[in-house]
């Protein structure tokens, strides 16, 4: 099994960009591989002094989530962690798997959970903190999985913040952040993962009472007025 994983391993940062693509989207054996690579017994999380506090905010691209995240975490003590964020940094650094992020990322689809939750893993680990807001993390049932076994500590809330898509896409397309899958094409696609992928998420949460579901059309205020509750009990 491990030489295994070591092939697939190799495969994937050789890979050409044709066979990138299928690896991060969709395709379920490697997703198993993924999580597969990482043994729970190798998650250091719990060698920190106490077991962190974990919530996850959820919501389509340009709904929000980064400016709400920022309020929650001055207002309540939270470590923001954006995802989508950590994965723009290690295209800069120029990480092993920066070429295959960079075109994920700019195709709109999600990158595979073995490289997801290994960095998560790494940041809350090296982090003095031990209150994160995990912003646009999981965005599928995979990912979700992936962190389970390998992170493995149960969100306490996971914020859904909900907007029609006409209103994501016009965020979007006015934000103005120089991002390249700040697009027309690549955000119409990222729509249709967050309903394909995040959406299965979102009703796993429902189902476990986890889930607050916030409306995300208003002024930034006048949203994080309906979070508050959540976080003030
Ligand atoms: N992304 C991913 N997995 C994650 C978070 C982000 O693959 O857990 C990728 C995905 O390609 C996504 C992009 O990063 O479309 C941007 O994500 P971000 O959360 O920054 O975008 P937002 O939803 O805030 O516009
Ligand atoms: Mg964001």
């Amino acid at each position: 099994m491990l030489r295994r994983i070591r092939s697939l391993s190799t495969l994937i940062s050789s890979a050409k960009p044709s066979l990138l693509n299928q690896v991060t989207y969709g395709l379920h054996f490697l997703e198993a591989f993924s999580t597969e690579a990482l043994k729970p017994a190798e998650a250091g999380i719990l060698s920190k002094a106490r077991t962190p506090t974990v919530n996850f905010v959820l919501g389509g691209p340009g709904v929000g989530k980064g400016t709400q995240c920022t309020r929650i975490a001055e207002t309540y003590g939270f470590t923001h962690l954006s995802v989508g964020d950590l994965l723009r940094k290690e295209i800069s650094s120029s990480s092993e798997y920066g070429e295959m992020i960079l075109e994920t990322i700019t195709k709109g689809k999600i990158v595979s959970s073995e490289v997801t939750v290994k960095l998560l893993k790494r940041t809350i680990e090296s982090s003095e903190t031990d209150r994160f807001l995990i912003d646009g993390f999981p965005r599928s049932e995979e990912n979700r999985v992936a962190y389970e076994r390998i992170i493995g500590i149960e969100p306490e809330v996971v914020l859904f913040f909900d907007c029609d898509e006409e209103e994501m896409l016009k965020r979007v397309l006015h934000r103005n952040q120089g991002r390249v899958d700040d697009n027309i094409n690549t955000t119409m696609e990222r729509l249709k993962v967050f309903e394909a992928y995040t959406l299965p998420v979102i009703r796993y949460y429902t189902g476990k009472g986890k889930l607050h579901k916030i409306n995300a059309i208003g002024t930034e205020d006048e949203i994080f007025e309906r979070v508050r509750p959540i976080f003030s009990t």
